[in-house]
C-alpha cells in the first residue's frame, strides 16, 4: 500500500458520523480475488476494472468484495464536491452526465475511483467520492469547461477533500 493511500485511508469519512473511523488492518488479498460486486479484479497488487475474464482464471479467483464496493456501501468518502450557482442549477441533467462521464473514465482506469452519492440538497448539489483525486479532477474538468469558480480545501472534521465549483 502507497503512503498516499495510506494517509488517505486514515482521512476518510462516513456520511453518517463525521468521526474519522479507525482503519482496520485488512487481510492480505489472494492473488488472483475478483469481486463479487462489481467485478474488479485484484493481482499483481493492484486492482483492475471488471472485463473479459478467462474461465482458468475464474476457476482460481478467491471471491471478495473490493474496498470501493465496501466503501459505497458504508457510504464512506474521501472527497466531496459541491456544485453551486444558478448556472449550475439550470444546467444540472447536463452536469450530473458531464460528471458521470467523468468518473466513468475514471474509474476505467481505476476501479477504486468512483461516485458514491450524488444529491441535491437545498441549493447546491453534493457528490461524494472515494477518491480525493476523483473530487478534485470533477471540478477541474467543470471549471475547464463551463469556466466558473473552483476551490479546494481539507475538511478540518474529516480530512476529506472539499471541491467546489460555482457558477452563477
Ligand atoms: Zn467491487
Amino acid at each position: 500500500m502507497s503512503k498516499g493511500l495510506i494517509r488517505s485511508m486514515s482521512r476518510k469519512g462516513t456520511r453518517k458520523s463525521k468521526k474519522p473511523p479507525v482503519a482496520a488492518k485488512a487481510a492480505p488479498l489472494t492473488d488472483p480475488s475478483c469481486c463479487e460486486r462489481c467485478g474488479a479484479l485484484f493481482t499483481r497488487q493492484a486492482w483492475r476494472r471488471a472485463g473479459k475474464r478467462s474461465v482458468d482464471l475464474l476457476a482460481r479467483v478467491e471471491w471478495t468484495v473490493c474496498p470501493a464496493c465496501r466503501q459505497a456501501e458504508r457510504g464512506e468518502y474521501f472527497g466531496r464536491v459541491i456544485i453551486a450557482g444558478a448556472f449550475a442549477a439550470a444546467h444540472e441533467p447536463e452536469i450530473r452526465q458531464r460528471i458521470r462521464n467523468i468518473s466513468d473514465r475514471a474509474r476505467f482506469t481505476q476501479p477504486e475511483r468512483r461516485v458514491v452519492s450524488a444529491e441535491r440538497s437545498r441549493n447546491v448539489l453534493e457528490i461524494l467520492t472515494t477518491s480525493q483525486k476523483l473530487a478534485h479532477r470533477i471540478v477541474r474538468e467543470l471549471k475547464k469547461q463551463y469556466h466558473g469558480r473552483a476551490s479546494y480545501a481539507w475538511s478540518p472534521d474529516d480530512g476529506s477533500l472539499y471541491a467546489k465549483w460555482e457558477r452563477g
